[in-house]
């Protein structure tokens, strides 16, 4: 066989284990886990060994895996690929932190990733850009406008010629920084504004925030228009299945049961797509995160997953289940 160079991968799979947090300091709780090498994690005590395409320390920046992990996504978008990047695991295990972080002290990948297309666009002044921006929820398998209170319960077309459409999302144009992060304080305010329970809700919604890039040449003989979407995704808890018991309300369980749909969906999705030499039909359609994404996770797009995982001895099954969904979708 010829050989072809290395191969750009279509999925990567990476796990990342958050610090201890201050409370869990206090108590005195000890790890689950040790990292033997860059790619591997091991129970502390038996024997569980998994391997992935990379395996972060609590002490590694968000910063650093975004440089290892996403930018080369930013600059495929930039040229008209798509792709997704995803936060996967429990709640309490470092989705937002990794994904928003904070923009002072620790910026996470959407700010990143504001940063890397802005400076990309000042470094190519022979193409002309449009930047525009949604912020979106799923929640009961519901998508909601992040940026539009009344938009609720959007529904998404299939379209032949331009993929996916949801009916009615707002897309603002943004030519700065300053107006992208406006958008995202709108999209959080909206955020509290749907709901009291503010961290609860937002533990069992998918947010997408979804960057669509439009360019073309300056020099008018060059006609070809490229189009590529970037999607960011905080997913809801992971926990949502382990949870479930005769005590839980009718809503929750309600919530809990399309939770577990859109995330079994996604593994599957997920599976069939690293499986290559499998011809089972995928199945986009029985979740409306994967009908959503769908364009962008077939095809030459990329897909990154960070499963956010826990240090703690007390996570360690929620842990372990995150670290399976994380082999599976290798
Ligand atoms: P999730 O979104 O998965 O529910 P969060 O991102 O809210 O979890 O993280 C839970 C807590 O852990 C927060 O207080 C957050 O600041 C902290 N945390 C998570 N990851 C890190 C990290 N890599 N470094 C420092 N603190 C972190
Ligand atoms: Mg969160």
């Amino acid at each position: 066989m010829e050989d072809q160079g290395p191969k750009e991968e279509h999925i990567t799979v990476a796990v990342r284990i958050r610090p201890f947090v201050p409370r869990e300091l206090a108590n005195g709780i000890s790890s689950a886990w040790e990292l033997p090498g860059p790619t591997s994690i091991k129970e502390v005590t038996g024997q569980r060994f998994f391997v992935y395409d990379r395996v972060y320390e609590q002490h590694v920046s968000t910063e650093k895996i975004f440089d290892e992990q996403c930018e080369k996504i930013i600059w495929k978008l930039m040229e008209g690929f798509n792709g997704c990047i995803f936060c996967y695991g429990q709640t309490g295990s470092g989705k937002t932190f990794t994904m928003h972080g904070s923009r002072k002290t620790q910026p996470g990948f959407v700010p990143l990733t504001i940063d890397t297309i802005f400076a990309y666009i000042q470094q190519t002044p022979d193409k002309e850009f449009l930047i525009r921006c949604s912020y979106l929820e799923i929640y009961n398998e519901n998508i909601n406008d992040l940026l539009n209170p009344n938009g609720l319960n959007l529904q998404v077309q299939e379209d032949k010629k331009n993929g996916i459409k949801i009916v009615g999302a707002t897309e603002e144009v943004c030519s700065s920084i300053n107006q992208v992060n406006s958008l995202l304080y709108l999209g959080e305010t909206h955020k509290q504004f749907a709901s009291t329970e503010f961290n609860s809700r937002s533990s069992r919604s998918h947010c997408i925030f979804r960057i669509i890039v439009e360019s073309k040449s300056r020099d008018p003989r060059l006609k070809n228009l490229n189009m590529a979407t970037l999607n960011l995704i905080d997913l809801a808890g992971s926990e949502s299945a382990a949870v479930h018991g005769p005590t839980a309300s009718l809503n929750r369980t309600r919530e809990m049961k399309y939770i577990n749909r859109s995330l079994l969906t996604l593994a599957t999705v997920i599976m069939r797509l690293s499986d290559k030499a499998n011809s089972i039909p995928v199945p986009y359609r029985d979740s409306k995160l994967t009908r959503l994404l769908r364009p962008a996770l077939e095809g030459e797009s990329k897909v990154v997953i960070i499963c956010n995982i826990s240090p703690s001895i007390d996570s360690y099954d929620e842990t372990l289940s995150t670290l399976k969904f994380a082999q599976r979708a290798k």
